[in-house]
């Protein structure tokens, strides 16, 4: 066990089930709740049961196994937030699989960079996703079979008779097969056995400190700590949710809620109108938002009735102390604006506020240490372990912190002590409130979506005009950040700011639009190995003589 008096501890209350298996866990969970609903479509009022969905899991475990899957194969989902995508996660899990999940949003050299980390074997598509990128998905080589949802439903319970189950030929053909299990029972159905500790449940993307999306490895012993967290929050509080759930905040975030067995409605998409008139159409007692979301609803006009909320819990970026005060005028019964701070690399949360009156939430704070972590802030030259309120990089060990990333050794993303470097600077204070005040790593976050400055730049460079990039990330009020370029133009070459703006746009995904602009320059601030020097850069931003 590691001593140290600038070390800090979070809570040893965390019961872990004595078998490590999320799909077993989750399933015996849900089914012991069966009657209860899971999750209300906000936008169409359709809804859908835990037994259902325990349900739609056992049918889809077995069908997988049917179709091959054995243990530590990779299946992978794309598709927008719909109620199936949960017999996936959990079916798959149960099936032993190994899940991926791929932002729908992305284009198709995304699409096959990642894939190209996790090389499934299986995928799952919506008839929307199937539109969109079936066809990527078809031309990779390792992917052998394509599974998409059906779009007839007689009821939620049969969705996965409709399942379309196509093999890879490549030539565009969906064979529907029909051995897809039906109404699987609970007392007969067994779980593919896996070593939680060590096996891999998930793989999420991130960019880490630097370079590209790489593979997170998150066990199913990550997963489970996250989900057996303890809560003083009611588990009857009718919550609404609109993150993606390929995100981690998303997918581990609704497992949290599904482990405490809660009701949730989710929206399919953002819309503030909408997200508004749901919170009064059901009487939401907590939302669960990211920063860009608080924003515009502070914002928004219209008269809404918001008094049945009573806790608002924002993560994956930073909530500005203003802000969080702003949201208590507009909600007026609000008990608690809680925080928590964490990563794709940490499962969920690794510093959050907890609902405790004698433990109350300091404005801005990203809260306490959660159960089952130790955090250290080391000074960012000497690595020494800090004390109270004194800013160094936060460093993370425990459960909830990942394998490593897919193909990369931990060298460079671990300490010798074990702890994750997690390239963000903050301090805790006297009371252990933790404070994120910097980012160390090249990470751009738009609306909370990660944005790797490095794809923009390998891209931009394959631009005939473009000799050199580098890009950062500029403060913006709505989005957190937006992504701006500074450009070396070849010589003798012309090219606009519109026409790599376009250019970008054409080949990536939308939070990776060159909304802060393009600035050329003549040179790229480098350090004698090569290495772009992005504090220089950000220094540039603030200089108006870098535009032309
Ligand atoms: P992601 O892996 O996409 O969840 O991004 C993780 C990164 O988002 C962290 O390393 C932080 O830089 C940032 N982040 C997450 N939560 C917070 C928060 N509450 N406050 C400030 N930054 C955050």
């Amino acid at each position: 066990m590691l001593r140290n008096s600038n070390y800090m501890y979070g809570s040893k209350d965390l019961v872990l089930p004595a078998r490590i298996h999320l799909g077993e866990f989750m399933l015996d969970r849900m089914w012991s709740v069966k009657e209860k609903t899971l999750y209300i479509n906000g936008s169409t009022n359709e809804s859908i049961t835990y037994g259902q969905t325990a349900q739609q899991a056992m049918n889809f475990s077995v069908s997988l196994t049917h179709m091959g899957v054995r243990k530590g194969d990779v299946v992978a989902i794309c598709s927008e937030n719909r109620f199936e995508f949960w017999g996936v996660i959990i079916g798959g899990a149960c099936a032993g699989a190994v899940l991926t999940t791929v932002n729908p949003g992305y284009t198709e050299g995304e699409i096959k960079h990642v894939m190209s980390i996790s090389k499934p074997k299986y995928v799952v598509l919506s008839p929307y996703t199937y539109k969109l990128h079936g066809k990527t998905f078809k031309s990779l080589p390792y992917i052998k079979t394509i599974i998409i949802f059906g779009e007839h439903k007689p009821s939620n319970a049969l969705l996965y008779n409709d399942l379309a189950v196509s093999n890879n030929n490549g030539s565009g053909n969906v064979i529907v097969n029909n051995y897809l299990a039906r109404n699987v029972k609970y007392e007969e159905f067994e779980a593919v056995d896996v070593d939680g500790q060590t096996d891999t449940l998930f793989i999420l993307y991130s960019s880490g400190t630097t370079g590209l999306p790489k593979g997170v490895m998150l066990t199913h012993l990550n997963v489970l700590s996250s989900c057996c967290a303890p809560t003083n929050l009611s588990t009857d509080l009718l919550s609404l949710t609109i993150a993606p759930w390929f995100h981690t905040m998303g997918l581990n975030g609704a497992l949290l809620g599904m482990a405490y067995s809660r009701t949730a409605v989710h929206l399919p998409k953002f819309d503030v109108d909408l997200f508004l008139r749901t919170i009064e159409k059901y009487k939401i007692a907590q939302v669960t938002v990211v920063p860009p979301v608080v924003v515009a609803v502070c914002k928004a006009p219209g008269q809404y009735d918001l008094s049945s909320v009573k806790i608002i819990y924002s993560g994956a970026a930073p909530l500005h102390k203003e802000t969080e005060e702003l949201l208590k005028t507009k909600f007026p019964n609000i008990e608690a604006v809680m925080q928590g701070y964490g990563m794709t690399e940490t499962t969920l949360a690794v510093t959050r506020d907890t609902y405790n009156q004698a433990l109350p939430t300091k404005p801005g704070s990203v809260g306490r240490v959660a159960a089952g972590v130790t955090i250290k802030i080391v000074d960012i030259d000497s690595r020494i372990p800090l004390g109270p309120n004194q800013s160094g990089e936060i460093c993370v060990k425990g459960s909830l912190v990942m394998k490593g990333y897919v193909g990369k050794d931990r060298d460079s993303d671990f300490d010798s002590e074990g702890f994750f470097k997690t390239g963000d600077v903050g301090y805790y204070d006297e009371d252990g409130c933790f404070f994120i005040v910097d980012r160390l790593k090249e990470l751009i976050k738009y609306k909370a979506f990660q944005v790797a400055p490095a794809e923009i730049e390998a891209l931009l460079i394959e631009h005939p005009a473009v000799r050199d990039a580098a890009v950062v990330g500029v403060p913006d009020k709505a989005a957190g950040e937006v992504p701006l370029a500074f450009v070396v133009k070849q010589a003798g070459q012309a090219v606009t700011e519109k026409e790599i703006q376009q250019f970008v746009a054409e080949r990536l995904s939308n939070p990776k639009h060159l909304r802060g602009g393009v600035r050329f320059v003549d040179a790229i601030p480098k350090n004698p190995s090569g290495k772009i020097l992005r504090k220089e850069l950000r220094k540039m931003v603030n200089s108006k003589k870098s535009k032309l």
